[in-house]
Order: C-alpha cells, then structure tokens, then sequence
C-alpha cells in the first residue's frame, strides 16, 4: 500500500522517525486498535492512535456524555453533553483524521461480549474505571492471544503496564499483579475520590504510544514491568514484575 501525497505530509514528522518511516506508517494504517472506554484514559488514547492514522479504531462504551466528564475526557464537549460517548467519540476522531476508521460499541463489556469485542483488535487498550472489566479484558486477552495495554489513574498518581500473557506464556498477566478483584466498597475512584485531568492525560498518552510501539515492534516493551506515575511529586518508578504460578488466570494450577 502506498501513502498518498495527503498522508506523505498528515505523517511527515514520524515518518522522519527511523523507528517508523513508510513501512511502519503502512502498518499503523492497516491496524485495528480496540480502545475500551471512551474516558479520562480513552480519550487521550484514541487521539494520539488516530492522529498516528492506526487504520480502525474499535470504541467500547456504553454512557453517555455528562457536564462532570469535560474536566478530563478531551474527546468531548459542552454540545455534545447527553449524547452516547461513542458517538461523540467518532465525531472528534474522524474530523482529526479522516483516513480512521471508527467502529463503536456501544454495549457493556461482560462476560458475554468481552471475546468478540476482543477478537476485532491487534491489540486492545484498556481505559475503563473499575476492577470487573480490568479483570475481563485481561482473561479474554489470554483467550484471544492478544497484547493488553492496561492503566489506571487516580488522584495524581497513574500505572501503567503491557500484558502479552496471552502471545508468551512466561509473561505475567494482570491477575498475577493482583489476584483477586477488591471489594468494590474498598476501593475509592475517580468518581469517589477525584483525579487531575492531566494525569489521565500523561497515562493515556503513554497507552497510545506503547500500543504503537507494540503494533510495530519497535522499542523496549513496557511487558513485564509496571510503571508508577506520581505527577504532585513528580515521581516514576518503573518495578519489575514476574509471572505468578499461583495466579488463577494463567498460573500452573489454572489449566
Ligand atoms: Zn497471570
């Protein structure tokens, strides 16, 4: 496939780079991209991946547009307040790039959507806000065979990490960091417990360009590490994490 005139100058400045340049870009537009949650972490995610000209972008969300969401979620605005987040989603990323394609899902991650959800990506980007879609996204990776680009932002203080459970067995998996799911009253969110915008800004930004480098196989995975962002103090810890042969996702005893 060769780029266009349009898209020899729409990509210009990464395709200087030498870690990308016209095969790389080739491949970014052939890829598909399943980005859950069109939120905090979503929408700064499904920008960049757009803006980049990742060729389908897969949008999982099933709420609405509310006044409370603007203060972090850029995908978004005033006008658009009460319409599905898909929606609106759609409309941000096609003006951005015209050359993405958007493909909404506007239904609830579960147990019964989550694998075909799964099936439609190279890859899938997990922004959501709760522990039970963390989990199922990172089971139905294992199935699936995909890379998962997980985060979660809280406060000032965001982590991040890549999962590729599902393409190297000796990988660890979401679960292996942390078994077992909290008990929803224990742990505080963002809605409970507030969270800057910026820093779903820097931790979705980060998803996008680890997707990217994973799309591509350029760089140093994030796999197999967990980094710790710490935006108030100014802080990042990048901690080695290693497969867990008790986990009950993809340990030993799970088979
Ligand atoms: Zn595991």
């Amino acid at each position: 496939m060769a780029l266009s005139p349009t898209q020899m100058e729409r990509y210009s400045r990464q395709l200087l780079l030498k870690e990308i340049g016209g095969a790389g870009q080739t491949r970014l537009l052939q890829a598909r991209v399943v980005v859950v949650g069109a939120g905090g972490l979503g929408s700064p995610a499904a920008c960049y991946l757009a803006a980049a000209g990742v060729g389908q972008l897969i949008l999982a969300d099933d709420d609405r547009v509310e006044l409370s969401n603007l203060q972090r979620q850029i995908l978004h605005t005033t006008d658009r307040i009460g319409q599905a987040k898909t929606d609106s989603a759609a409309q941000a990323l096609q003006a951005l790039n015209p050359d993405v394609q958007v493909i909404p899902f506007t239904q609830r991650v579960t147990q019964e959507t989550v694998d075909g959800l799964v099936q439609q990506g190279d890859l899938l980007l997990d922004g959501s806000d709760n522990f039970a879609t963390r989990y199922l996204l990172n089971a139905a990776c294992f199935r699936a065979g995909k890379p998962l680009v997980s985060a979660a932002v809280l406060g000032f203080e965001g982590q991040l990490s890549v999962f590729r459970h599902g393409v190297d067995n000796t990988a660890p998996c979401y679960q292996c960091l942390y078994p077992h799911p909290p008990a929803p009253e224990a742990t505080p969110t963002c809605r409970s417990a507030g969270v800057l915008g910026a820093v779903t800004g820097i931790l979705g930004a980060w998803q996008a360009a680890e997707a990217i480098k994973a799309l591509l196989g350029v760089g140093d995975s994030l796999a197999g590490s967990l980094l710790l962002v710490n935006v108030l103090h100014g802080q990042i810890q990048r901690i080695r994490i290693t497969k867990n042969p008790d986990c009950p996702l993809c340990g030993a005893g799970s088979g």
